[in-house]
C-alpha cells in the first residue's frame, strides 16, 4: 500500500483517501487486529496522487496562528455533567449548533454496541454520542455527508480523535470546500483501541447472560468523577461492580496493548491542533479552581481559532469557566503519546491463541505500569510533582521521535 501509507504506523485510519478518490479504487480493510487500513485496486487506479495529497498523516492542517486560550468548564446543568465523561462541554458546544440548525457528528454504539461516527440534527440523536468510547470509531460514509451538509449550508459540528478531525479537515479543503461552516472539535487523545478486541468483549458478555449488554457507560460517575466506574448492565442486573477491577475492559485499554499503531508515535500529542475547539478531563483542577474541583466532572477546554472562540462565546450562558494558563492544562498527551509496551505483542500472540475469557483474566486488571500509574497519578498531583512525574515518565518509556519529528 505504498501509495497511501509506508508503514502502518503512517496511518490513522481517517478514510479521506478512501473518499477523495475519484476513481473509488480505495476500500477499508480490517486488518488482524481489527484496525481499517485503505486497500487500493490497482486496476482502477489512475495514479493522480490525490490520495497521498490528503493523507493527514502527510499534510500538516493543524492550526498554528492563533494565541490558543485555555478555560475550566462545567455545563450548568448537573444532570448533563452527570451523563458526560468530563464537564459536559460537548453538549453545551453542540447544544448552539443544533439551536442555529445545525448538524453535529459525533461517535456512538449502534445496536450491536459497534462504535461508529454518525449524523444529529436534533439532541435526541444527538444524546447517543455524550460519552467517551475507548474504541476506534467506524468512519464510513461521514466524510460524503459532512460535505454535502457543507454545500447545503448548513453549520456543521464535527467531534472525533485528533487524527479524524485533521483527515475531515484536510478532506473538506482538497474538494476546495470553505472552512467556515465546519466546526472542529477534538480531545486530547490517549489512543484508540482495537474494534475487534472490543467485539470479543462484547461477545463475551453475550456467551455469559442471555441477552448480552444493554447498557455499557465507559465513564460512569456513580461513585464521582476520579473514580473510573464503568457501568454495565445486561437486561437483568447491573454488573459494574463485578467487572470493575477484573475482567475490565476499561484497565485492558489502560494497558494501551490494543491500541492502534499509529497512537504510538501520533503527532496529535502536542498543543498544536487540527481542531477549533480541543475538549478534554481537567485532571489537574484541584490546583487550578478549588470551587470546580468537586468530583463531579471539569471540562478542559483549548481554543484553537477565532472560529472556536466565537463559538465558545455562544455556550458562556449555558456554562460556569474560568481562563487558566497553558501550564494550568499541562497532561502527557499534550506533549507524547503513549508508550508501547514490549508486552504488546505477547499480548496479541495471546489474544489469536486463546479464548477471550482467558485474556481478559490476564489483562482486565491492568499491567504492572497501569496499576503504578493509577496508584501514583493521584498523590503527585496532591504533592504538586505530577508534570515533573510526567516529564521523567517521557524520558524513561516513551519512543524519542514522534511522526512530526521525522
Ligand atoms: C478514545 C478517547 C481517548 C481520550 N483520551 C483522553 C486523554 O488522554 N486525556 C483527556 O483529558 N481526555 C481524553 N479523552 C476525552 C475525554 O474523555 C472527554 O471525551 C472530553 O473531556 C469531553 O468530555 P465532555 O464531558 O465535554 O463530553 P462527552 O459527552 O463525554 O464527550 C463525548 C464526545 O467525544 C466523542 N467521542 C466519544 N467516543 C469517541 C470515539 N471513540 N471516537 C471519536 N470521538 C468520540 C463524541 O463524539 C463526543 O463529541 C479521550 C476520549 C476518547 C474517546
Ligand atoms: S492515486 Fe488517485 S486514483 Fe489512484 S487510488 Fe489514489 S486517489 Fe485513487
Ligand atoms: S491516514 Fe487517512 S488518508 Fe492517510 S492513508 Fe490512512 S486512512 Fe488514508
Ligand atoms: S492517539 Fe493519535 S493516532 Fe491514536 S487515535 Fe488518538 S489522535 Fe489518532
Amino acid at each position: 500500500m505504498d501509495r497511501v501509507y509506508r508503514k502502518k504506523e503512517n496511518c490513522y485510519g481517517c478514510t479521506a483517501c478512501e473518499n477523495i478518490c475519484p476513481k473509488k479504487a480505495i476500500s477499508m480493510k480490517a486488518d488482524e487486529k481489527g484496525f481499517l487500513y485503505p486497500e487500493i485496486d490497482s486496476t482502477k487506479c489512475v495514479d493522480c496522487s490525490m490520495c497521498e495529497k490528503v493523507c493527514p498523516y502527510n499534510c500538516d492542517v493543524r492550526k498554528t496562528n492563533f494565541k490558543q486560550r485555555y478555560f475550566a468548564v462545567q455545563n450548568l446543568d448537573a444532570n448533563v455533567v452527570f451523563h458526560s465523561s468530563s464537564g459536559g462541554f460537548f453538549t453545551a458546544i453542540s447544544d448552539q449548533i443544533l439551536a442555529s440548525d445545525g448538524v453535529v457528528y459525533g461517535a456512538c454504539f449502534d445496536e450491536g454496541f459497534v462504535v461508529k461516527h454518525a449524523r444529529a440534527t436534533d439532541k435526541s440523536a444527538r444524546d447517543e454520542f455524550i460519552g467517551s468510547k475507548y474504541v476506534q470509531s467506524n468512519m464510513a460514509g461521514i466524510m460524503q455527508s459532512l460535505l454535502l451538509d457543507l454545500e447545503r449550508g448548513k453549520m456543521v459540528l464535527f467531534t472525533g480523535t485528533p487524527c479524524q478531525v485533521a483527515g475531515v479537515s484536510s478532506f473538506v479543503m482538497k474538494k476546495r470546500h470553505s472552512l467556515d461552516g465546519l466546526l472542529l472539535c477534538d480531545f486530547i487523545c490517549h489512543g484508540a483501541s482495537s474494534p475487534m478486541v472490543w467485539e470479543s468483549y462484547v461477545d463475551f458478555f453475550s456467551q455469559k447472560y442471555e441477552g448480552g449488554l444493554t447498557v455499557y457507560q465507559f465513564r460512569g460517575k456513580k461513585q464521582g468523577w476520579h473514580q473510573r466506574y464503568p457501568i454495565i448492565m445486561n437486561k437483568e442486573k447491573e454488573l459494574s461492580e463485578e467487572y470493575r477491577k477484573k475482567d475490565s475492559y476499561l484497565l485492558l485499554y489502560q494497558t494501551c496493548f490494543a491500541n492502534r499503531e499509529s497512537c504510538y508515535s501520533c503527532k496529535y500529542t502536542s498543543y498544536e491542533r487540527a481542531s477549533d475547539i480541543t475538549m478534554a478531563d481537567f485532571w489537574n483542577i484541584g490546583k487550578v479552581c478549588t470551587e470546580m474541583d468537586d468530583n463531579k466532572g471539569t471540562s478542559e477546554i483549548l481554543i484553537n481559532s477565532v472560529k472556536g472562540l466565537e463559538w465558545f462565546e455562544k455556550c458562556k450562558e449555558y456554562i460556569r469557566y474560568v481562563e487558566c494558563s497553558k501550564e494550568d492544562v499541562w497532561q502527557p498527551h499534550l506533549e507524547y503519546p503513549e508508550a508501547m509496551s514490549p508486552k504488546r505483542e505477547l499480548f496479541w500472540n495471546e489474544y489469536h491463541a486463546k479464548d477471550f475469557s482467558e485474556i481478559l483474566a490476564k489483562y482486565g486488571k491492568g499491567d504492572f505500569m497501569t496499576k503504578m500509574k493509577n496508584l501514583i497519578t493521584p498523590i503527585a498531583k496532591k504533592i504538586g510533582i505530577y508534570v515533573l512525574l510526567g516529564k521523567l515518565y517521557r524520558l524513561l518509556f516513551v519512543r524519542k521521535e514522534k511522526a512530526d519529528d521525522r
